[in-house]
């Protein structure tokens, strides 16, 4: 870890001055989410990359070189924030030696600003690997939510380039409607979903199953980023018998044996989600992530 800060930090050394001022404003997210809303909100004013391709887990991202590159020369950078990008955002800023986006400086956006967070610790412990030590930071998976990260993103943007505010709220109240539209017909068609209980890998799930009148039963994780123990497995599958547990997701980063295993032994219906826009093929817009995610969901619990 240690020797691929030192690589970092001497490529961004090396890298030249930024070639006059760029025409657009260079943005960086963690996650495609984020770069979808990031573009609906700047349109043509902006150039955004993500860091991961939303195939990964959010909590271990690979840091590489062209990591720390492209936050050398961005403007800003938008993360989910509450901790979510710990394992590989800190250490990228530092390397990257851009003062902008330094996490008190203004190019530092968290989306989590505007959002209602659960599972709020009483008191911030890491001895136990616990992953989620602001609370639960998968506020990406709720859609109502994700209209409050869009505001986030909208002023974040607007502090830093306030010449756009204009553009950057009129386009963020076009993509709020949409969302709106969809929030809608997505409670429409979650309707069969209402009561149902859920186990997932990890808890990454809360804020959609709460959404969507869901109850979560628990996680095949002991606790985030712990793995089981056959005996928390083994209370899990008997409590789920028990319980007539009818879901068990499994994030697609997370292994596929055991939450198969886990399902067939209790008769519940095994459904594979992305926990990110870009985790499948079919879900490459924030959109399209939910609508993948709920459509999925009702599929198992109706049969089509
Ligand atoms: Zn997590």
């Amino acid at each position: 870890m240690r020797r691929l800060l030192l690589v970092l930090v001497a490529i961004v050394a090396l890298l030249p001055a930024a070639a006059g001022a760029a025409k657009k404003i260079q943005v960086v997210t963690t996650i495609p989410d984020l770069a979808d809303m990031t573009r609906q909100i700047g349109g043509d004013l902006v150039d955004v990359t993500s860091i991961a391709t939303g195939v990964e887990d959010i909590h271990a991202v690979q840091m590489k070189p062209k990591f720390a590159v492209m936050l050398n020369r961005t403007d800003v950078v938008v993360l989910m924030g509450l901790e979510a990008e710990h394992a590989f955002l800190p250490a990228l800023i530092d390397a990257s030696r851009n003062p902008k986006i330094r996490r008190e400086a203004p190019g530092y956006i968290d989306a989590s600003v505007y959002v209602p967070v659960l599972e709020v610790p009483t008191r911030l412990d890491r001895s136990l690997g616990d992953q989620h030590p602001m609370g639960n930071p998968h506020i990406n998976l709720d859609p109502v939510r994700g209209k409050s990260m869009v505001r986030a993103i909208a002023d974040g943007l607007a502090r830093n380039f306030p010449e756009h505010t204009a553009t950057f709220q009129r386009n963020a109240a076009a993509y709020t409607k949409e969302l709106d539209a969809a929030i809608v017909r997505w409670q429409q068609e979650a309707a069969p979903l209402k009561g149902k209980k859920v186990v997932s890998y990890h808890p990454d799930l809360i804020y959609l199953t709460e959404r969507f009148g869901m109850e979560n039963f628990g996680t095949i994780e002991q606790r985030p980023g712990i793995d089981p123990t056959p005996a928390h497995v083994a209370d899990l599958i008997e409590r789920m018998r028990q319980a007539k547990v009818e879901i068990v997701v499994r994030e697609r980063h997370y292994p596929a044996g055991l939450a198969e295993t886990i399902a067939k032994s209790t008769g519940a219906k095994l459904v594979e989600l992305p926990a990110m826009a870009g985790g499948v093929p079919e879900a490459t817009t924030y959109i399209g992530l939910i609508d993948y995610n709920v459509r999925m969901l009702v599929k198992a619990v109706t049969g089509s």
